[in-house]
C-alpha cells in the first residue's frame, strides 16, 4: 500500500483527530533525558519514532549516521528518491500487520518515546530565510491601511511573487519565548524619530517550505525542478514590529521590523504527505509571464488557526481561522522566482509564504488586520481586548489537512511575549 493510503493502520494507537498518522510521518529533531544528543526522529500519535535508532538496528539502509544529527540537513540531502523510499519503510514499520518493530520489545523499548518526555529542537540548520508576500487579501489590506484605500495593490504585485530575504540567524524553534524587540519609532504624529521598545508587536500566520535540494548559481528552475527541490512544509511565525516596519520598510522594505524572531514548528511534514490534500488556487489574472506558469491543483486545502492567551485568561481563544489555498502565489511559483535571476538555493533554505489572511474577517493572519492597525482591537473572552500583541501574551498556530477519518497535520507553533531586555 501506498504510505499515504487511508487505510493504512499502525500497531500504536493513534487518536482520530491526531495531527501524526500513519499516514503523515513528519520529521523533527528531539532529545531525551537519558540521551541528551539531539537526533532525528518521525511523529506517530502521541509518540515520537528514534530514526537512528531504527538505523542502529538496521532497519533502514541509508548513509551511516544520517540520522544522527541534530538536523534533517544530510538526510534532505540525499535528494527525492531517498525521501519517498524512507518513508515507504517508515510506513511498513509502522504497519499493524508488521512485526519487524511491532514484536521487537527491546528495540521498541529503545526507539519509541513518549511525545511528552522529548524535548523537540529547531528541525533543520536554517541556511538562508526568505519571507514572500502572497496572498492578495493580505496585500491589499495591508496596501489600504499604508498607503492608498482605492488602489491597495501595487503594480508589481500581480506579476511578481514579491519576498525579502531574511535572516536565518533567528529562526526558533516552537516554545521560545520572543522578547519585545528595540527599534527606530516613529508614529505619524511624532516630528522626529525615537528609539525603544516596540509597542505594535504583531504576529503574521504563515507556511514554511523547506527546500532539501540545491540549484546552482546561475541555474534557472522548471516548475518540475522546483517541485522535486521543495522536501516540506512547516508553520511559521513571522514575528513583525509594525511601527518599526512603518517607519523604515521604504524603499528596500521590512528590515528590523522582522529581524529579530521567526517561530516554526517542530515538525517538517512532507511535501509527499500533502499529496491528497492538492487544490486549485485562485485564478491568475493576468497570466503570470512564462517562466511562472503552472498548471494544475498547486495549493494546498489546509486548514489554519490562531489562538491567543493573555496572563489573564485560563486557556486560549481562537482569533483567526482560515485555509493556505486562498493563497494566490504557490509554493512552487515562489522558489522558480527565487532561483530567476540565478540566485542558488540550499539545502536547509526556509520560505516563508507570507501571511495567509482570507476574503472574510475572521480569516485575517494577523492583528495588524484583525484590529485595523489597532483601530478595532479583537475582543476576547473575559472582557479583555487587543490591539496588538501584549508582554505575557502566548499565540499559538495550529494547522492541519483533513482526510476522511484521519488528518495530516503540523502540530502548535507557540511563542510567549516577553518586556523588552
Ligand atoms: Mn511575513
Amino acid at each position: 500500500m501506498h504510505p499515504n493510503d487511508p487505510h493504512l493502520r499502525s500497531f500504536i494507537d493513534v487518536k482520530a483527530d491526531s495531527d501524526f498518522p500513519i499516514q503523515n510521518l513528519p520529521y523533527g529533531v528531539f532529545s531525551t533525558a537519558s540521551d541528551a544528543s539531539p537526533r532525528v526522529g518521525i511523529a506517530i500519535g502521541d509518540y515520537v519514532l528514534d530514526l537512528a535508532a531504527l538505523q542502529a538496528a538496521k532497519l533502514l539502509d541509508l548513509p551511516d549516521g544520517v540520522f544522527a544529527q541534530p538536523s534533517i540537513n544530510a538526510f534532505m540531502a540525499l535528494g527525492p528518491r531517498v525521501w519517498s523510499a524512507t518513508r515507504a519503510r517508515i510506513s511498513e514499520l509502522l504497519r499493524h500487520d508488521n512485526a519487524e518493530l511491532r514484536d521487537n520489545a527491546a528495540l521498541r523499548a529503545k526507539a519509541l518515546m513518549p511525545m511528552r518526555d522529548a524535548k523537540l529542537h529547531l528541525p533543520l540548520r536554517v541556511e538562508g530565510f526568505t519571507d514572500f508576500y502572497s496572498s492578495k487579501e493580505h496585500a491589499s489590506n495591508v496596501g489600504a491601511m499604508f498607503r492608498d484605500k482605492t488602489n491597495p495593490l501595487l503594480p508589481n504585485w500581480l506579476h511578481i511573487p514579491i519576498g525579502y530575504n531574511g535572516r536565518a540567524s533567528t529562526v526558533v524553534v516552537s516554545g521560545t519565548k520572543i522578547h519585545r524587540p528595540h527599534g527606530q519609532l516613529k508614529p505619524p504624529s511624532a516630528d522626529v524619530p525615537s528609539f525603544g521598545p516596540c509597542k505594535r508587536l504583531d504576529f503574521e500566520l504563515e507556511i514554511g517550505f523547506v527546500v532539501g535540494q540545491p540549484s546552482a548559481r546561475g541555474e534557472m528552475l522548471s516548475e518540475q525542478q522546483a517541485e522535486q527541490m521543495i522536501f516540506g512544509f512547516t508553520l511559521l511565525n513571522d514575528w513583525s514590529a509594525r511601527d518599526i516596519q512603518q517607519w523604515e520598510y521604504v524603499p528596500l522594505g521590512p528590515f528590523q521590523a522582522k529581524a529579530f524572531a521567526t517561530s516554526i514548528s517542530p515538525w517538517i511534514v512532507t511535501r509527499e504527505a500533502l499529496e491528497p490534500f492538492r487544490t486549485h488556487g485562485p485564478a491568475q489574472d493576468p497570466a503570470p509571464l512564462p517562466y511562472l506558469q503552472q498548471q494544475g491543483a498547486n495549493n494546498y486545502d489546509m486548514a489554519l488557526e490562531v489562538a491567543l492567551c493573555t496572563p489573564k485568561m485560563t486557556e486560549a481563544a481562537r482569533i483567526s481561522a482560515t485555509n493556505f489555498k486562498y493563497m494566490y502565489w504557490s509554493s512552487v511559483q515562489q522558489l522558480v522566482h527565487h532561483a530567476s535571476s540565478g540566485c542558488a538555493m540550499s539545502v536547509g533554505d526556509l520560505l516563508g509564504s507570507g501571511t495567509v489572511s482570507g476574503p472574510e474577517k475572521d480569516q485575517l493572519g494577523s492583528l495588524l488586520e484583525l484590529s485595523w492597525n489597532g483601530t478595532q482591537p479583537v475582543q476576547l473572552p473575559g472582557g479583555e481586548q487587543r490591539g496588538f500583541l501584549e508582554d505575557g501574551d502566548s499565540l499559538v498556530m495550529r494547522g492541519w489537512c483533513q482526510g476522511d477519518g484521519y488528518r495530516v497535520g503540523f502540530g502548535e507553533v507557540e511563542g510567549t511575549v516577553l518586556a523588552a531586555k
